[in-house]
C-alpha cells in the first residue's frame, strides 16, 4: 500500500502527461514557456485572485512574499508552532525573527487567541517590531482565515497565508489561495497540487506587489533580466513542471477533490466508534486532504500502532512530532506564549494513507488495522 500513490495517478494520466512533458522537450522553450503563463492564468482564475506568478518551490514563494514587504533584521512574523519546518525558517532566512503561536486542537490550524498573546508579548517586550502573520492551510484544511485576518487588521500586520498544503480547500465559499494581503502556495509531489519536482506560486490581488515578486523571482530584475535594481533570487518554475501542473489541474478539478473527500468520508465511517479523535471540518470549509490526521488518546501507544500497521505493509506517519519552538535550528530564539495545544498534538497526531485514487477496500484493511493495533 501507497502513502500517497503518485504512480497510480500518473498511470490514469499517462498518455496526456507523455504527451505533455515530451512537447516540452522538443520545444526547447525550458524557462519561461508557454506553458508558464497558461498555467499562471489558470491558477488564478481557479485561486479567484487577480495574480499567481509561479516560483521554484512552496518554499520560495513565502520568502519571497516576505522579501517583498521588505521584512527583515528586527521585525517579528508571528508563525503557527505546529506547521512544516518552512514557514518558521523563511522568517530566519532573510534576517527577522519568527515568533510562534499556538494552534486549535479539533482543527489543528492557527489559533487567533494564542496569536494575540504572542503580538501583545512582543510589543511589550519592546526588542521586535510586528510586522506579519502567517496562517497554514494544515493537512488541507484552511486556518480559520476570517479570525486571525481580524488580529492581523487590528495590530496592522501584514498577513500571509501558506496554503503549500492548501491547495484546492474552501473557507465560506472562498479558495485557500485567495486569503491575506499574499499566499503562497507548493507544487511539492505530494501535496495536493503536485508536479513531478519542485515547484510553488504566490497569489496576490495587488498589481504592485505582483509586479515586485516578478522581479524579485528573477534576480531583482527591472525592465529586463540585466537590467537589475535590487537583490532577489533565482526562482522559476520550470516549464516542463508546468506542463506537468497544467495535465494535473484537469484531474484535480474534474474528480480528484472531490473523491479525495469521498476517501475522507469513508474514513469516517470506518474509524467511528474507535478509540480515537477524528478530524474535523467546520461547517462551510472544504478541505483538500493532503493528510488524513488522526489523534491517539494515548499517546504512549503511537509507537506500537505504528509498527503494528507497518507490519500489514500499510504506512503511516506522524506529521509533525515537534513543535516549531522545539526545533534545534530555532534554539536561539524567545519563546513568548506557550503552545501546549501543539505540544499534545505533536506527541498524539497520525497520518494515514490517503489521495484521490483510495479505493473503499483499502480504507476498510487500514481501519480493521487499526482497530485490531488499539485493542492489543
Ligand atoms: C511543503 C510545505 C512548504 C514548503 O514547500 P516546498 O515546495 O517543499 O518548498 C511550506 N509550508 C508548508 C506548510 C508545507 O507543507
Amino acid at each position: 500500500m501507497q502513502f500517497r500513490d503518485l504512480q497510480k495517478q500518473y498511470e490514469v494520466l499517462k498518455p496526456r502527461m507523455d504527451e505533455a512533458m515530451i512537447s516540452v522537450a522538443a520545444s526547447s522553450k525550458y524557462i519561461g514557456g508557454p506553458q508558464v503563463k497558461e498555467l499562471e492564468d489558470r491558477l488564478a482564475k481557479y485561486v479567484g485572485v487577480k495574480h499567481c506568478i509561479a516560483c521554484a518551490n512552496g518554499t520560495d514563494a513565502l520568502q519571497l512574499a516576505l522579501m517583498a514587504w521588505g521584512v527583515g533584521p528586527g521585525d517579528a512574523v508571528f508563525v503557527p508552532d505546529f506547521t512544516f519546518f518552512s514557514t518558521g525558517e523563511v522568517v530566519s532566512a532573510i534576517g527577522a525573527t519568527p515568533v510562534f503561536y499556538d494552534v486549535c486542537a479539533d482543527t489543528f490550524n492557527a489559533d487567533a487567541d494564542s496569536l494575540e498573546k504572542a503580538i501583545l508579548a512582543v510589543k511589550e517586550e519592546g526588542k521586535l517590531i510586528p510586522k506579519a502573520v502567517t496562517d497554514v492551510d494544515l493537512f488541507g484544511l484552511p486556518a480559520d482565515h476570517g479570525a486571525i485576518e481580524a488580529v492581523a487588521k487590528k495590530y496592522g500586520l501584514y498577513m500571509l497565508e501558506d496554503a503549500a498544503q492548501g491547495f484546492g480547500g474552501a473557507y465560506h465559499g472562498k479558495r485557500n489561495g485567495a486569503f491575506g494581503d499574499m499566499a503562497t502556495t507548493s507544487f511539492f509531489p505530494a501535496k495536493p497540487l503536485g508536479c513531478y519536482g519542485d515547484g510553488g506560486a504566490v497569489f496576490t490581488n495587488d498589481d504592485d506587489t505582483a509586479a515586485l515578486i516578478r522581479s524579485l523571482c528573477v534576480h531583482g530584475k527591472g525592465t529586463m533580466k540585466y537590467d537589475n535594481v535590487r537583490i532577489g533570487m533565482n526562482s522559476r518554475l520550470d516549464t516542463i513542471q508546468a506542463a506537468i501542473l497544467l495535465v494535473k489541474m484537469d484531474a484535480f478539478e474534474s474528480y480528484e477533490l472531490d473523491d479525495v473527500n469521498e476517501v475522507a468520508r469513508w474514513y469516517n465511517e470506518a474509524l467511528a466508534g474507535m478509540d480515537v479523535i477524528l478530524p474535523t471540518v467546520p461547517e462551510r470549509w472544504l478541505s483538500s486532504w493532503a493528510q488524513y490526521t488522526i489523534r491517539l488518546k494515548d499517546a504512549s501507544k503511537r509507537d506500537a500502532v505504528q509498527a503494528a500497521l507497518k507490519a500489514k505493509g500499510i504506512p503511516t506517519m506522524v506529521y509533525y512530532p515537534k513543535p516549531m519552538h522545539t526545533q534545534l535550528a530555532f534554539a536561539g530564539n524567545r519563546v513568548y506564549v506557550d503552545c501546549p495545544v501543539t505540544d499534545e498534538l505533536c506527541a498524539t497526531v497520525l497520518s494515514l494513507p490517503m489521495h484521490p485514487y483510495m479505493d473503499a477496500r483499502t480504507v476498510e484493511t487500514v481501519a480493521a488495522a487499526l482497530r485490531e493495533a488499539l485493542t492489543e
